[in-house]
């Protein structure tokens, strides 16, 4: 391009500008109205706003440190003063009589009409008319103007626009009366009016929603498709047998999930789906009933999940309700030793172990399988796709269910499980009693203990989660250590307390949750190790400090730690912080326990960057698309896509516009 050379092109790599597509499809961040221009003499004071007059009078006065130049200019109503800051350079370029629009924030205080720091544009100058218009704000730095950029990305569309650009089946132009790609980037970055940069933004976006889809299920059907799965039979006597032991009747969402389980293993495709459900709504037992029905076909079931202490929770459930029925399960963790891993490794090989537990530890490449017809990740969203691939290539084509109780807001499923199936489990098992949620200040911190050390003299037990520390997992401990060791000391001399942190050896961290699952140890002071899956029904009370921290999601799945038995519990959000943004935030928490509720209000907090943590998500990066406000054309999008994907000879039209815009987002599981 002309004009950028190499200062010009590092300043564009930070902006994540490399070619002259990039800069075409650098969309602008906003827009300003400059359509109404006003008369001097109507500006108002605070306001940004658009006006044009007369050169009178440029002045340059040079301080010890810093430039001021003056800029006087006429219309006929009035005279307006324009202030800029160092930039001396525009002494010599603004000239008396020379005709300028102007574009800043008003000021009356000091003279009649001051305009500080304004953009300003000489009327009859060549380049872009753009005063008067709707002018395009760009993602940009301290570095790189607007005007530049601007000018660059006009010239780069000059260019672009030579070129044949259509990436969209004409049929779904014609079909959603969609802009062609052409006239919508020049509408989007220079629009002749709202409506049709209104129109320009929903075709980009469509385009973008549409190839992300296409994508997904090509991906979702290529594995249906083409490869045969494993086709298990209809339910035998293990199943059965399984299914009457249970101490309890499944909920009716708990039997739809496994209805629409079992119908996919039946299938000869690979199963693909993902279970939804809010925390304790028993999506364990779902999954131990597919487990089980795994190995009455004669193959092996594996579950993987996030943290060591959930897998020893679920190998201690699955176990005792297992091995009954003959079946051998195992655990498979990072702290197993060496010598007992050998072993476990062996048994999986040959066959011996039927159904393993475990954590990251197994996608290890040493682990193999001898027959693996069953995939299950747990707690989905602390994974990423990657991770589900990964256990999934050690069995031919198993079949694959992840669960997840965060529930996801609907955009979000489709944009990130898009190639999942999905059965939601809505309802909790009957007899729970609600939760009650508080939000204190830390001042109230002693009537919180007390009320602690009454509801133990009760029977009840508490955790007690420290703040979030983004630092390390190291501090994290640390504070968790030293609240632990202040609190035994003070407000709970006379009652066991135990302490779980990320850095302390599994052993022993298995240990104190074995003590509290017991009930030997009435207080568990924790980090948030203990946030996903553990279940000890007799602890009631959660309290979490420096709950500002948490997004909402994550203390939902906090306090879904309790209110799991009998008993009332209780859920007492500590936070000191007086911004009342977050304690609004926090109140959200305390007036609704429907967490799909409060996923969505977390999404539109936080936005989706921040809605699965710092875990790797497996979000694509969209450039245009709202991944919050863009349901509907999602909804359109994903329909289109549908018909596409089915068609061979339509989808292999597409395929390099999916391959060019998401190649990072399918590079293992779309092998463009
Ligand atoms: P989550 O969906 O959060 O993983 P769990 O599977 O851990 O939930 O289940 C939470 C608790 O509810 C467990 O103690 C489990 O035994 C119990 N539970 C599950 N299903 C039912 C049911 N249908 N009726 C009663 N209790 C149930
Ligand atoms: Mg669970």
């Amino acid at each position: 391009m002309k004009g950028v050379g190499n200062a010009k092109a590092a300043l564009l790599a930070s902006l994540g500008i490399y070619t002259v597509r990039d800069l075409v499809e650098h969309f602008p961040r906003r827009y300003e109205d400059r359509s109404q221009i006003k008369k001097i003499s109507q500006l108002t004071d605070g306001n940004v706003e658009s006006c044009r007059g007369t050169v009178l009078k440029v002045t340059a006065n040079k301080t010890r440190r810093l430039t001021l130049t003056k800029i006087i200019i006429q219309d006929d109503s009035g005279r307006a003063e324009l202030v800029f800051f160092n930039q001396p350079y525009l002494k010599t370029k603004y000239k008396v009589n020379m005709e300028v629009m102007v574009y800043g924030k008003v000021q009356t205080k000091f003279f009649p009409v001051q305009i500080m720091n304004p953009e300003i544009e000489i009327l009859d100058e060549a380049g872009m008319p753009c005063a008067g218009t709707i002018l395009p704000v760009y993602p940009a730095n301290e570095a790189v103007s607007q005007r530049w950029l601007r000018n660059l990305i006009r010239q780069s569309l000059d260019f672009a626009l030579q070129q044949p650009l259509e990436s969209l089946p004409a049929s779904l132009l014609l079909q959603y009366e969609l802009l062609e790609r052409k006239e919508a980037l020049l509408q989007v970055h220079f629009p002749d009016n709202w409506e049709v940069l209104k129109k320009a933004r929903e075709r980009l976006a469509f385009e973008e929603l549409y190839l992300l889809q296409c994508g997904l299920l090509y991906a979702k059907n290529a594995v249906k498709k083409d490869v045969l799965g494993i086709k298990h039979a209809s339910d035998g006597s293990l199943v059965a047998q399984f299914e009457q032991r249970l101490p309890f009747q499944l909920t009716q969402g708990q039997r739809q999930a496994l209805l629409e389980i079992k119908a996919d293993m039946e299938e000869p495709l690979p199963m693909q789906r993902m279970v939804q459900g809010d925390v304790g709504s028993g999506k364990t037992v779902v999954a131990a009933i597919a487990l089980v029905k795994t190995v009455e076909n004669g193959y092996q079931g594996a579950m993987m999940v996030p943290t060591e202490i959930l897998a020893e929770q679920h190998y201690q459930t699955l176990a005792a309700q297992l091995e009954d029925l003959g079946i051998k399960v195992a655990l498979l963790t990072g702290s197993l030793a060496k010598g007992k891993r050998k072993e476990l490794l062996q048994a999986l090989q040959t066959g011996c172990v039927d159904i393993v537990l475990g954590t990251h530890a197994l996608i290890q490449e040493d682990v193999c399988f001898h027959k693996l017809g069953l995939v299950i990740t747990d707690e989905q969203h602390r994974f990423g796709v990657r991770q589900r691939a990964k256990l999934q290539a050690k069995g031919m084509m198993p079949d694959v269910l992840v669960m997840t109780a965060t529930p996801i807001p609907r955009t979000m499923a489709l944009t990130v499980y898009g190639d999942l199936d999905v059965s939601s489990i809505r309802q909790l098992p009957p007899g729970r009693k609600p939760i009650k949620t508080f939000v204190r200040g830390s001042d109230r911190r002693q009537l919180v203990y007390k009320f602690i050390a009454d509801e133990i003299a009760k029977g009840r037990q508490a955790y007690i989660v420290c703040p979030l520390v983004d630092e390390s997992e190291k501090i994290q401990a640390q504070s968790a250590t030293q609240l632990y060791a202040e609190l035994q000391e003070t407000y709970f001399r006379h009652i066991t307390c135990g302490l779980v942190h990320g850095k302390m050896k599994n052993l022993e961290k298995d240990e104190m949750m074995r003590r509290f699952y017991e009930g030997s140890i009435k207080v568990l002071i924790a980090t948030t190790v203990i946030e996903v899956g553990v279940n000890v029904p007799n602890a009631t009370i959660m309290v979490i400090e420096g709950a500002e921290r948490f997004g909402l999601a994550q203390l939902h799945q906090l306090r879904g730690r309790i209110g799991r038995g009998e008993h009332q519990s209780y859920c007492i959000l500590l936070s000191d912080n007086p911004n009342p943004e977050s304690q609004e935030r926090l109140q959200v928490m305390t007036n609704t326990s429907d967490g799909f509720a409060l996923a969505e209000q977390d999404l539109l907090l936080r936005g989706p960057g921040h809605f699965f943590g710092e875990q790797q998500h497996g979000l694509p990066d969209l450039k245009i698309a709202d991944i919050v406000n863009d349901l509907d054309l999602l909804l359109k999008a994903r329909r289109a896509a549908y018909e596409t994907v089915m068609q061979t000879d339509e989808f292999e039209k597409v395929r390099p516009y999916i391959a060019e815009r998401f190649y990072h987002h399918f590079d293992q599981i779309f092998q463009c």
